[in-house]
């Protein structure tokens, strides 16, 4: 019902907010003692069509009984005067009398439009058919003449029109003569129709049986009908009693009324549009729903100003009136529970928010306390010491390795700077790192060597420094791991002498060769040049020569032979010398030289590890040789052999140690390229070489130190690819 809300709230103006339910309920009460109102509006309205369309009724009720009776009175006229006419002797002579007849008759019903026709009955044969007569109205008069009774046939006309007829028998006592006939103009009809009682807007039709429109009152309903639709022949038989029944004639909507028309099986149609009928009673019927609704709002209007009045007369309101500060006390209670209300929700809705919070803080909370977890455990579960500084240089996390390498427990770190725990020099130095690295803003890698500790190991570090970052990119301080190479480093000091060493030896071999070489060459020619001042002596000997000159050609000649053979003793002198080298020699056990010298040079390479089998026997070998000059042959094998297989997954890196009869023997082996042959011949001679680099001294140092030992080397193609370098040497006899 908003109807009613509307005016009251207009009447009332703009109530107080917590005043309106009230308002609302007089407005419902108003609505409810006017709906009456409403209710005997429209049913008057209901009753006053009915009573309109009942009065329309009638109307067609009179309109059709009166032109039903008009119709029936020109038909009995005609019936009557025809009647009286079939009395005429004449009809009953020739056909001379007939023609004496016809002429009479004309004359007389002239005044009805029409001539009379005489339609001989079979009976009456005697006479000549009307000679204009069609033959339909013959066979017409002769039903007519059969039944004894007039009859209204209606004659087809061209443009689907009908012209009817009134036909009366011409009855003697002993014969039927035959019948007369008169044809009615349509036009009388029409004027018949034609009545002031039918209501305007509808019209009259006249219909034979079979639905023939034989007049009609005007063309302003169903112009041109010609005849009732045979479908519509239900709603006709309809519309002969007293009701009004609605009927559809191709496009036209209608309300019609029957009357029939005595005696002659016509009858009398009343029509009127269904739009017209509508206007008859829509334009009354909206009046009287016009004024009831008039009523209505003159009753709202009228409830509202009574609303209002009551409203202000209530106690509240005049107490609200008298005293601005206090509110109705109705509308205090309602805003005060709507206030409430409102509260209630939004406290349900910070609860609510304040619980997801409390949620993802909890579970935010619980991921920083994992993530702690995790970055501990990684942290303890490193071997080299881990660090972290704040940007004073105070130590912020420390890993155990770090407590370990600076000899105190983490507590005890913790908060402290370098300053507070190690000396002053080293600590301020590597304070200067830290800030090197927090002011450069990328890592960098130091190397510092600890103080020595108490059993005077000095351990060296290499310290990885890196800016540490907060998750905003502000600095926060520094990040360290450091890794002990103290072992490396002494590892490639220890290589480095060896190689130091090496080299010197290397020196010193390339002159022993060169020495050996030119001693072996130079001692031939002096031998030679010996026997042949040996044979000149003699041989002026023997010649006798005598005199000065000769005794000095023959003292110059022992000098120069004596000169000679001094020369060949300081070359036998400095060849003893060479093959000697007895100097160094000791006892050596080769197994545990094998093993000391691969570990050497797997230090001396970055602590990797390096693929060399070892194939060493369970019990020792011994041999007499100079230990570093033969580990010095076991570093060269092993560097060619790793050269050799440089980048290979399988390297096939070997030493295999055993013994044969008296000779220890110790092969290098690899899986290399194997031996080059355009070098294979000469290995073992100085300045050959297949390498860019390399100065082809190694392997021509190796066999001179291998056979001062008294050992020999070969090198030979290693069964199933690769390359072997065998060493033999005598084994060292049991000693007493
Ligand atoms: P350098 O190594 O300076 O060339 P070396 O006397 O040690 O001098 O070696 C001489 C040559 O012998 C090398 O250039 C190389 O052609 C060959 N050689 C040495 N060892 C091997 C090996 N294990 N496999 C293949 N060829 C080798």
């Amino acid at each position: 019902m908003h109807a009613p809300t509307a005016p009251s709230e207009a009447a009332l103006g703009p109530p107080p907010r917590p005043a309106r339910p009230l308002a609302r309920h007089i407005a419902l009460l108003a609505a409810m003692l006017l709906a009456p109102a409403l209710g005997l509006g429209v049913m008057t309205a209901i009753d006053q069509t009915r009573r309109i369309r009942e009065g329309l009724e009638t109307a067609f009720f009179y309109a059709g009984r009166a032109a039903a009776v008009a119709v029936v009175k020109e038909l009995e006229t005609r019936v009557f005067l025809l009647g009286a006419l079939a009395g005429a002797r004449s009809l009953e002579g020739g056909e001379e009398d007939r023609e004496g007849f016809r002429a009479r008759s004309r004359a007389a019903l002239e005044a009805f439009g029409g001539r009379i026709l005489f339609l001989p009955g079979p009976e009456g044969a005697s006479g000549p058919a009307e000679p204009d007569a069609p033959g339909l109205l013959q066979q017409m008069a002769e039903a007519a003449l059969a039944r004894g009774e007039p009859a209204f046939p209606l004659l087809p006309q061209p443009e689907g029109r009908v012209m009817p007829f009134v036909l009366v028998p011409v009855e003697r006592p002993h014969a039927r003569l035959g019948a007369l006939g008169i044809p009615i103009d349509p036009a009388v009809l029409d004027a018949a129709l034609r009545l002031p009682e039918l209501p305007e807007g509808s019209a009259l039709f006249l219909l034979g049986p079979g639905g023939e429109v034989i007049a009609r009152s005007s063309e302003a309903v169903l112009p041109g009908l010609a005849r009732w639709p045979e479908d519509q022949t239900p709603a006709l038989r309809a519309a002969l009693g007293m009701g009004l029944v609605p009927a559809r004639l191709g496009a036209a909507d209608l309300f019609i009324q029957a009357e029939p028309v005595e005696r002659s099986g016509w009858t009398v149609v009343v029509a009127e549009p269904a739009a017209a009928f509508a206007a008859r009673w829509r334009a009354p019927a909206l009046r009287y729903l016009a004024g009831a609704l008039a009523i209505l709002a003159a009753g709202l209007l009228a409830a509202g100003w009574f609303a209002r009045r009551l409203l202000a007369a209530l106690p509240g309101r005049a107490e609200a009136a008298r005293n601005p500060g206090a509110a109705l006390r109705v509308a205090e209670f309602e805003a005060a529970e709507s206030a409430i209300r409102a509260a209630q929700a939004a406290l349900r809705r910070e609860a609510d928010r304040a619980a997801a919070v409390a949620a993802e803080n909890s579970r935010l909370a619980r991921e920083a306390e994992n993530d702690r977890r995790l970055l501990r455990s990684v942290m303890e579960s490193a071997p080299d010491p881990i660090f972290v500084k704040d940007r004073a240089l105070r130590y912020v996390m420390v890993n155990e390795a770090t407590a370990r390498a600076m000899g105190r427990p983490a507590e005890a770190i913790l908060g402290r700077r370098d300053a507070d725990l190690l000396a002053p020099d080293f600590a301020e130095r590597l304070a200067a790192q830290d800030r090197a690295v927090m002011a450069e803003g990328r890592p960098r890698e130091f190397e510092d060597q600890l103080p020595p500790d108490r059993e005077g190991r000095a351990i060296v570090f290499l310290t990885t420094k890196s800016p540490w970052r907060r998750a905003d990119g502000r600095l926060a301080g520094v990040v360290g791991i450091s890794r002990d190479v103290t072992r490396r480093r002494e590892a490639e000091a220890r290589l480095r002498a060896a190689e130091d060493a090496m080299r010197r030896l290397a020196r010193a071999d390339s002159l022993t060769v060169m020495s050996v070489g030119i001693a072996h060459e130079l001692n031939q020619p002096l031998t030679a040049s010996a026997n042949y001042l040996g044979a000149a002596l003699r041989w002026l000997d023997r010649a006798g020569g005598e005199g000065p000159a000769m005794a000095e050609a023959r003292a110059a000649i022992a000098e120069a032979a004596a000169e000679t053979q001094r020369a060949g003793a300081i070359l036998r002198g400095l060849r003893d010398f060479i093959d000697r080298g007895e100097a160094g020699q000791s006892e050596v056990a080769l197994a545990p030289l094998i093993a000391e010298t691969v570990a050497l040079l797997a230090a001396a390479r970055g602590g990797e590890e390096l693929p060399v089998a070892l194939e060493l026997p369970e019990t020792p070998v011994l041999v007499r040789a100079d230990r570093l000059q033969l580990q010095q042959v076991l570093v060269n094998l092993l560097r060619n052999a790793i050269e050799a297989t440089e980048g290979q997954a399988e390297r096939g890196l070997a030493v295999r140690l055993c013994v044969q009869g008296a000779q220890a023997r110790l092969s290098v082996l690899d899986r290399g390229p194997g031996l080059a042959p355009e070098v294979r011949a000469r290995l073992f001679e100085p300045f050959v070489s297949t390498s860019a680099q390399g100065m082809g001294m190694g392997l021509s140092i190796c066999r001179t130190i291998v056979e001062a030992q008294g050992g020999r080397i070969a090198a030979e193609d290693r069964p199933g690819g690769g390359a072997a370098f065998v060493i033999q040497l005598p084994v060292a006899e049991e000693r007493p």
